[in-house]
């Protein structure tokens, strides 16, 4: 691979701007420094730049916050996408695993890996996806045991068996509920179809765990990390 993609790929920054940067010797392979942006890079080559080692990986992965109000897309002629909260060094190619509604915020996974996301996100596979939800309404008495055998949304849509845990009751004028929902699949607005079918209506829906990824607590809404090497390998063993 040519030395300025094999930087790219890796995010170390623009083609153009790297190949500036080769040029003034900022690039060293295998201990001499390359100033040829074309020159060809052994995958096991020990690649240095701005003396810093850059090793090749194939996959990248990382974990968004997302924030309510951002659109789950790698482009969008108007509205803000969740590409544009990924730091600019990232390396090309990634996109989002399923997506979350602009109001939803939480957990989000981006990847250039398409066999894992494809893992992730078929039917068959039935990968549980936990959320949190504060629902405005009084909701049916029998939710909890519809959710748990299976609801029916709509004339579209009956869901699979899902998890419904109460978490709080907060009364007031209208009575809100704080509540967490597992659910096995992910039809559109699923969360939110079906707490309408049982009388509520979601004012705030946030992922938390998808799998075995759970969202960091400590990273705060609009910001994305590396997945660290456990998650990687927990979401391979899926
Ligand atoms: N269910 C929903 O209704 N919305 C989401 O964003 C995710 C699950």
């Amino acid at each position: 691979m040519r030395l300025d993609k094999y930087l790219a790929d890796m995010g170390c920054g623009s083609r153009s701007e790297l190949k500036k940067q080769i040029r003034h010797g900022q690039a060293a392979v295998d201990g001499t420094v390359i100033r040829d942006p074309g020159f060809a890079v052994h995958p096991d080559s020990c690649v240095l730049f701005c003396g810093e080692p850059v090793a090749y990986e194939e996959f990248a992965y990382y974990m968004l916050h997302k924030p309510a109000g951002v659109v789950t897309a790698t482009v969008d002629a108007r509205q803000k996408t969740v590409m544009d909260l990924l730091p600019g060094t990232v390396r090309k190619g990634l996109f989002p695993v399923g997506r979350l509604d602009r109001d939803t915020e939480g957990l989000l996974l981006l990847c250039n890996d398409g066999a894992l996301a494809h893992r992730l996100l078929s039917p068959g596979h039935h990968v549980e996806k936990v959320y949190l939800a504060m629902v405005r309404g009084t909701l049916a008495d029998d939710a909890v045991e519809r959710f748990r055998e299976g609801l029916r949304v709509d004339e579209e849509l009956t869901a699979l068996p899902a998890g419904l845990r109460i978490l709080r009751k907060l009364d007031g004028p209208v009575e809100e509920t704080e509540a967490e929902v597992t659910i096995h699949e992910g039809k559109y607005h699923q969360v939110r179809r079906m707490f309408r079918a049982v009388g509520g209506e979601v004012t705030a829906l946030k992922r938390l765990r998808m799998g075995p990824l759970v969202l960091d607590p400590s990273l705060p809404a609009g910001k994305a990390r590396r997945l660290t090497a456990e998650e990687i390998e927990a979401l391979r063993a899926l």
